[in-house]
């Protein structure tokens, strides 16, 4: 069922659902296994809402009173780095909140540039999803439309990422790797100067 649910409260932070489009297909993507997310109405989107239609929304909240926004939902937030950035600028103008991104790290091959310094200043917190330790299993699992190349850009994204942002975490999903693959994805980040966080997988 589509919907026009553009924020949400998981726990105590309000999330935003700019878009459904993504360019990866990932095989434990929660968009596979239904319509909502912790209690919310679908996250499918009838279309994408407009800058004026997210400050709206957000607007229904005391962001004061919340831990975070984090641009999240059922697709790849930075697919709308535009709107993200200028709706990141409104948050600034009305709240002291966090400001976090959860992303695949495919912008600059989305965009075809360089895009984390245009994070700086406006976002707090990057969380960005490693998934694998090597590039072909990475590709196996997301099935990026960008092809193998993808998990070296999303490494290189990381990397930038921590020039311009203040927290930059990695995550891979527990049920999907083993023991040996998450001390190996441990070890990249460590090489690069970069934090892992290994999550529950979320239905
Ligand atoms: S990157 Fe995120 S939204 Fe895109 S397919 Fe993978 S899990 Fe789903």
């Amino acid at each position: 069922m589509k919907a026009l649910t553009i924020t949400y409260l998981v726990k105590n932070g309000v999330y935003v659902n700019l878009t459904n489009r993504c360019p990866c297909s990932c095989v434990f993507c929660l968009r596979q296994n239904g319509d909502g997310v912790a209690g919310s109405d679908s996250l499918w989107l009838e279309r994408e809402p407009t800058l004026e239609e997210v400050c709206r929304s957000l607007d229904q909240w005391n962001l004061d009173e919340r831990d975070e926004v984090v641009f999240c939902g059922y697709g790849e937030p930075t697919e709308r780095l535009d709107v993200l950035l200028d709706v990141a600028r409104y948050i600034r103008s009305k709240s002291g909140v966090k400001i976090r991104v959860n992303t695949n790290g495919l912008a600059d091959l989305i965009w075809k540039e360089p895009t984390a310094r245009k994070l700086e200043g406006l976002v707090d917190a990057v969380s960005i999803s490693l998934n694998a330790s090597d590039k072909e299993t990475y590709f196996k699992l997301t099935r990026s439309k960008f092809g193998i190349e993808s998990y070296d850009a999303m490494l290189r994204y990381a990397q930038d990422c921590v020039k311009y942002v203040p927290s930059v975490v990695m995550t891979i999903v527990d049920v999907v790797t083993s023991k040996e693959e998450q001390e190996r994805c441990r070890r990249i980040c460590e090489e690069r100067g970069l934090k892992l966080r290994i999550r529950p997988y979320e239905k």
